[in-house]
C-alpha cells in the first residue's frame, strides 16, 4: 500500500570496506559473543527459557501489539484520519479510508471509517507515537501481547481482522477506554439478542 506520509526514502547498498570483506574480524567477533554467554550460563544461572511453553514476565511499561478500539455500543472509532501514520517515524502504518453508507451507523462511529487499516509489525519499532497522535482514542498498543514468531513475512502485516476488538465487552483489551459496568451490561444484551 501506497505510504501516506510520502517519507520513504529508497536506499543504496554502500560497498563493503576491506574488514567486511574478509568476513574474519566479523566472524571472531559473534564467535567471542558465543562463547562470552556459553561461559555465563555454565558458571552462573541458566540465561535462556524453554519459549514458547515458558513465557518471561512483560515489563509494566512494555508495549505490544496494536489493538484499534470499539465504541461503548461496539462501532469502529477509527474515522481514518491518517495522524497515526503521519506520526509514525517508522512508516508502519497503512489506511484506506472510505464513506460510511447507509444502514452502517451500528458499525462505524463517523462518516468515515477505514476500509483497510494495516500495521507492518516489521517495521513497527513500537514507540507509541501513532497511540499519542490518534485524537478519537482507536488505536492503543497492548501491554500484554506481542507479535509471535511466524514463517512468512506477510504474515507480520496485520490487517483490521487481527486489529480491531471484539465487540464482547469481555473479551475487549484491557488498553483504551474502558465500558462502565452499565455499557458493559447493556452491549451484552444487545449482543445476547442477535440472531445466531
Ligand atoms: S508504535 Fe510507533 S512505529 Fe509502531 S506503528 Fe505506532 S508510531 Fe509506528
Ligand atoms: S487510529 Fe486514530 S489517528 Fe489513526 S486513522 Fe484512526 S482515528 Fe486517525
Amino acid at each position: 500500500m501506497q505510504s501516506l506520509s510520502n517519507r520513504a526514502k529508497k536506499l543504496e547498498a554502500k560497498p563493503m570496506t576491506l574488514a567486511e570483506r574478509a568476513y574474519l574480524p566479523a566472524i571472531f567477533q559473534g564467535l567471542s559473543i558465543t562463547m562470552r554467554h556459553f561461559f555465563r550460563a555454565a558458571t552462573k544461572k541458566q540465561v535462556t527459557v524453554r519459549y514458547p511453553e515458558e513465557k518471561r514476565p512483560f515489563s509494566p511499561i512494555f508495549r505490544g501489539l496494536h489493538v484499534l478500539k470499539r465504541d461503548e455500543v461496539g462501532r469502529e472509532r477509527c474515522t481514518a484520519c491518517g495522524l497515526c501514520a503521519v506520526a509514525c517515524p517508522a512508516e508502519a502504518i497503512t489506511m484506506v479510508a472510505g464513506e460510511r453508507k447507509k444502514g452502517e451507523e451500528g458499525l462505524y462511529r463517523e462518516e468515515k471509517y477505514a476500509v483497510s487499516y494495516e500495521v507492518n509489525m516489521l517495521r513497527c519499532i513500537f514507540c507509541g507515537l501513532c497511540e499519542e497522535a490518534c485524537p478519537k482514542a482507536a488505536v492503543y498498543l497492548q501491554p500484554d501481547k506481542m507479535a509471535p514468531p511466524r514463517f512468512e513475512r506477510d504474515e507480520f502485516i496485520y490487517g483490521k481482522d487481527r486489529l480491531v476488538e471484539p465487540v464482547d465487552p469481555n473479551a475487549r483489551s484491557i488498553r483504551g477506554i474502558q465500558l462502565t459496568p452499565e455499557q458493559a451490561q447493556a452491549l451484552s444484551q444487545k449482543i445476547s439478542q442477535q440472531p445466531a
